[in-house]
């Protein structure tokens, strides 16, 4: 796996995403980001910058989608650094179907997983009657 290439795609997709979200609510603090990286060599620093960009997308839904549709191998490349202790599924790359959160009460309430590097924590309890929910995994049935 290619650390600098993965830096630069979250560079270009975060760049990518100010220009057709202009009013995103993190295109100032991503712009910021992406002009220290502009400038940073370090490829350490640029790491902590990549993951805030990550971050900053995936803390609204409209980017998060946007940036899964533009990373689609990204994020399951990212998985296999093990950082998260992601699951092993996830290396091959190839597209796999989603895993999700559903409500145990019935259909009313799904929360996809995104991706596997989504750095959003899922709800633990269904918002609308507040059972606890629970985890499907890709490919089985609600
Ligand atoms: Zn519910």
């Amino acid at each position: 796996m290619n650390d600098e290439k993965d830096t630069e795609d979250i560079f270009m997709v975060a760049e990518r995403i100010l220009a057709e979200l202009p009013d995103w609510p993190e295109v100032e603090a991503a712009a910021a980001l992406l002009r220290r990286a502009n400038t940073e060599t370090d490829l350490d620093a640029r790491k902590d910058l990549e993951d805030e960009l990550y971050w900053l997308l995936g803390s609204h839904e409209a980017s998060r989608r946007r940036m899964n549709e533009l990373l689609p191998d990204t994020a399951g490349e990212r998985g296999t650094g093990g950082e998260r202790g992601l699951e092993p599924l996830y290396s091959s790359g190839a597209p796999v179907p989603k895993d999700r959160y559903v409500c145990p009460q019935g259909s009313h309430y799904v929360y996809p997983v995104l991706s596997v590097d989504d750095p959003e924590p899922p709800p633990e309890h269904c918002p609308i009657d507040g059972l606890a929910l629970v985890f499907r995994a890709a490919g089985t049935a609600d």
